[in-house]
């Protein structure tokens, strides 16, 4: 790995539920559903870990957390984006910026942004200026349009320190 700069892209999607809490980017939203998950099933977390383990070609959080694990049932997922960034190959690496859409016809996603970013700086150390989060409906288009679930896409940028 000689180059100044390793990209990463991660991608989840789960299923709603009754019965569960709506967790994204770590924080609680009001909702009368939540996501089905062997964790907290927290999409967008999930979508920016696989990112982050993509970037340096570390395979990806289901290798590393796997959901057949007892110990992971319930997981908080930004205690998982924590662990996977605390890895020794990220050492030599500081991330530039990490940005990410979450995709969902409902909730509005909007309003959470702000506490989503700074839930991110924080676990990963950096600036909320480096994080950026957006949500996006479908106009009804697909599972996400239909109620039936919700995506996330991240994409991390990492610079050798
Ligand atoms: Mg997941």
């Amino acid at each position: 790995m000689s180059s100044q700069f390793r990209i990463g892209y991660g991608y989840d999607a789960h299923r709603f539920a009754e019965g569960r809490r709506l967790i994204l980017c770590g924080v609680e939203i009001p909702y009368e559903r939540g996501l089905a998950g062997h964790s907290d099933a927290d999409v967008a977390a999930h979508a920016l870990t696989d990112a982050l383990l993509g970037a340096l070609a570390l395979g990806d959080i289901g290798g590393m957390f796997p959901d057949t694990d007892e110990r992971f049932r319930g997981a908080d997922s930004i205690e998982l984006l924590k662990q996977a960034f605390a890895l020794p190959a990220f050492r030599a690496w500081k991330i530039s910026n990490a940005d990410l859409t979450i995709v969902a016809q409902r909730p509005k996603i909007f309003p959470f942004t702000g506490a989503m970013r700074t839930r991110i700086a924080s676990a990963l150390g950096i600036g909320t200026d480096q994080v950026s989060i957006k949500g996006k409906t479908t106009e009804g288009m697909g599972f996400c349009g239909r109620g039936e679930g919700v995506e996330a896409y991240a994409a991390v940028l990492l610079e050798r320190k």
